[in-house]
């Protein structure tokens, strides 16, 4: 891994992965639309505090999951059941622990992305 550099294109700057999914996008993106696949239990549409909350721009690597069912990457990512789109591969930071509680109210359990904490 690590050796696919994608060319990100120009309009798509201030990229940021969620920290629950890790979906990149951009936070106009995030802002527009939330994310597409936490949106339901971490609503953060409309609201740039909450992006920046429940985002990070800190994020290594990239996945492009287009094939949901049959991708590899997207088994050992567990994020087959995730929307296409860009995904990273390690996010860096964690999710503020209001949210977190939220989440648990959600049934849903927060999974750091950040393979840094892990030994
Ligand atoms: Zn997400």
């Amino acid at each position: 891994m690590g050796d696919d550099r994608r060319r990100v294109p120009r309009d798509l700057r201030n990229l940021r992965a969620c920290l629950v999914c890790s979906l990149i996008k951009s936070v106009t993106m995030f802002e527009d639309d939330g994310c597409d696949n936490c949106e339901d239990f971490m609503p953060m549409k409309g609201n740039r505090e909450r992006v920046y909350d429940c985002t990070s721009s800190n994020f290594e690597g990239m996945i492009a999951l287009m094939q949901q069912e049959e991708s590899w990457v997207a088994k050992w990512q567990r994020i087959s059941h995730n929307v296409k789109g860009m995904y990273a591969v390690s996010v860096t930071g964690t999710l503020p622990k209001r949210i977190q509680r939220e989440l648990a109210q959600n049934g849903r359990f927060y999974r750091s992305r950040d393979v840094s904490l892990k030994t």
